[in-house]
């Protein structure tokens, strides 16, 4: 008997709950691993065998910006963690086959072949909560169960990527789910005596490929070298509606060099265990520069190269000065953990930061059970929650009757279109947030804490509907997670799980970020900034920004302030930095002037501007 294995967001074979499970099943003697570039998320033009041809799928676009749904970071590392899968499965005897197509057809495509005929016993896939993929989970078992006659059977698998299992929940029933996160947080203390163990055993040998495969159909071809692969893929998203190129500052290093796959994630997390990074964590994790101030394991849990319990597993292990769990990978680290800082010494806060993010994953993923399609709504989950905080009561009462009441502008209006394209290029005129958005545009990869800074900006500041930034990070992002990115942007907009967030007129003003305290707070000395924005090349940083130098602080994070600040200066070199950077666009004319001072600069002012920071837009 033959099993079809469809992978989708589960790219690994350890802690894979399919192969753990594969075990009890001796009567699949040949397994088909599967993994279908689904036409209307990924981009799949590259992949036609002559490039004259037309598609025969519509360009994978948003659905309200138009926008590309996988850029070419997100691209290039799914095709590394294809590739990697691919490489794990040759290794024990089996091998990936990837396909271009709608997954319905795919495999029906399969069922139908001759040498394959009576001899499919099931068609296997794990649970995906995300509305398209529920739709397609319909589709497949449709089309196995047309195919089959009904004989082959169809399963679709708890895909356990949470850190809790979900027996583990007092209900299995969605509804359930506690509106605020902090209650469902509760209910699991202490999280780490609550978590699940993941499956330790890996087989060394899985059943070979099934005889006969049916190819690659037309007009496609799959490439058969990763180099051929990844540029199939990118190459007909280089566009994403950026305009020219983002210039690249000299010397600035992407926080996320790291390559996809199940292996790679692996030696990230014991390089984070060799080098202390994880006990340090909670102290860090608001960084904006480096590799380290963060896991950076985001992008390899979004496609399931790594499980939350996995990474759970080895901080026990940590913790308590024990072996590291043997999930069978081949790795290239050598480990020696005597000097690590933090080990053998139980949960640390670093340890225990972590877990507690990864809570917040779970929880995001369980939202998206609860409110399915309420997630890509203008009004999100706030319609649908039970929360009846006095904001709530208010809301309703003052609940405008559609969509378009909402103060939330969209892309119809000419005056939006301009500042959407200048907030994603990163020339809003306010520096973390053009750091940020360059920084995401060029890498694929940007802080928890400045993701926070740009949604707030979009939704709160400009006014914009947030659902058009959470579909430009859903394109750029590396590390895309329906659940998190979605649920994440209706967070800070106001209308997700975060009652702080909300106002009783709409949602766009509750608990609003200043960028600009944020980047005196976070980026103190402008090093952020300076990193992505190129313009600012020249202008003095970190040290240099001591005594007299002020001003160019104030310059990094509110570029218009140059001419009011060194309108008078005699500094030769103050002076042409001044009227290269008033030539730009951007500088003259903010998307917003954000104002904040310092407490230590408010000599004596009064008035509230002064110390609140108070805001003017200017949208001309
Ligand atoms: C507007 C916005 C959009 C976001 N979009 C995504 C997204 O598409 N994919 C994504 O994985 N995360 C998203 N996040 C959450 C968070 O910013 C990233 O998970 C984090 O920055 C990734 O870097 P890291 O792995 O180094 O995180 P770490 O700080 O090391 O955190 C460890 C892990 O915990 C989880 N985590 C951390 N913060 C959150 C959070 N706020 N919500 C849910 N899980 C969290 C992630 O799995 C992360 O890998 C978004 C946050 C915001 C504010």
């Amino acid at each position: 008997m033959y099993l079809i294995y469809l992978f989708r967001r589960d790219l690994r074979i350890s802690d894979n709950p399919i192969f753990h499970h594969l075990q009890k099943h001796p009567q699949f003697c040949h397994i088909l691993p599967l993994y279908i570039l689904p036409p209307n998320q990924i981009e799949v033009s590259g992949f036609l065998q002559d490039p004259s041809l037309e598609s025969p799928y519509p360009q994978a676009r948003s659905r309200l910006g138009k926008l590309r749904r996988c850029g070419p970071h997100r691209a290039k590392f799914l095709a590394e963690s294809i590739w990697d899968l691919k490489e794990s499965l040759k290794h024990r005897g089996s091998d990936l086959i990837v396909r271009v197509g709608r997954m319905e057809d795919v495999v029906g495509q399969i069922l139908k072949q001759k040498e394959f005929q009576g001899k499919v016993g099931a068609v296997w896939m794990t649970k995906d909560w995300a509305s398209e993929e529920v739709d397609e989970e319909l589709r497949i078992e449709r089309a196995v169960k047309e195919e089959g006659d009904g004989k082959i059977e169809w399963k679709v698998w708890d895909g356990e990527e949470m850190l809790l299992n979900d027996n583990d929940f007092p209900t299995s029933d969605p509804a359930q789910v506690p509106d605020v996160f902090t209650s469902f947080r509760k209910s699991f203390e202490p999280l780490r005596d609550n978590i699940r163990v993941s499956y330790c055993s890996n087989r060394s040998q899985l059943p070979p490929v099934p005889p006969n495969v049916p190819t690659q159909a037309a007009p496609f071809s799959i490439s058969t070298s990763l180099e051929d692969f990844i540029s199939s893929l990118q190459k007909p998203v280089q566009d994403c509606g950026l305009g020219p190129p983002i210039l690249k500052p000299q010397g600035a290093s992407t926080a996320h060099p790291f390559i996809g796959g199940e292996t790679s994630a692996h030696e990230r997390i014991l390089h984070l265990l060799v080098s202390g990074n994880l006990s340090t964590y909670k102290d860090t994790r608001n960084g904006l520069l480096g590799e380290d101030f963060s896991t950076k394991l985001s992008a390899y849990l979004a496609l399931g190269c790594v499980t939350a319990r996995q990474i759970n597993a080895y901080m026990v292990a940590f913790e308590d000065g024990k072996d590291l769990p043997d999930f069978g990978i081949r790795l290239n680290t050598e480990v020696n953990l005597s000097n690590a800082k933090g080990f053998g010494n139980g949960e640390n806060k670093g340890t225990a930061a972590v877990r507690f993010e990864l809570l917040w994953r779970d929880y995001m993923r369980l939202c998206m059970r609860k409110f399915g399609d309420g997630l890509f709504s203008i009004e999100g989950f706030r319609e649908r929650s039970q929360s009846r905080g006095p904001e709530d009561v208010q809301y309703r009462k003052n609940k405008p009757n559609s969509d378009t009441s909402y103060h939330w502008s969209n892309l119809s209006s000419p005056e939006t279109r301009y500042a959407f394209d200048r907030f994603i290029r990163g020339e809003t005129g306010t520096g973390l947030i053009d750091a940020s958005m360059r920084e995401l545009a060029l890498t694929g990869y940007t802080s928890n804490r400045t993701r926070q800074n740009c949604a707030s900006f979009l939704a709160k500041w400009l006014g914009i509907d947030w659902r058009l930034g959470a579909e430009w990070y859903e394109c750029m992002l590396i590390d895309h997670d329906v659940a998190n990115n979605w649920g994440n942007w209706a967070y800070v907009a106001g209308v997700g799980n975060n009652p702080r967030g909300r106002d009783a007129s709409g949602g766009a003003e509750g608990r609003k970020f200043n960028p600009v305290k944020q980047a005196w707070d976070y980026d103190h000395n402008g090093e952020y900034v300076k990193a992505w924005i190129a313009e600012f090349e020249g202008v003095p940083s970190g040290n240099d920004l001591g005594d007299g130098k002020q001003g160019w602080r104030d310059v990094l994070f509110q570029g218009w302030k140059v001419d009011d600040i060194f309108r008078h200066t005699k500094d030769k070199r103050e002076r042409e930095l001044r009227e290269k950077l008033k030539r730009l666009e951007w500088v003259n004319r903010p998307l917003g002037k954000i104002r904040y001072q310092p407490k230590d600069q408010v000599q004596g002012k009064k008035g509230s501007d002064a110390k609140r920071g108070g805001t003017q837009r200017t949208r001309d």
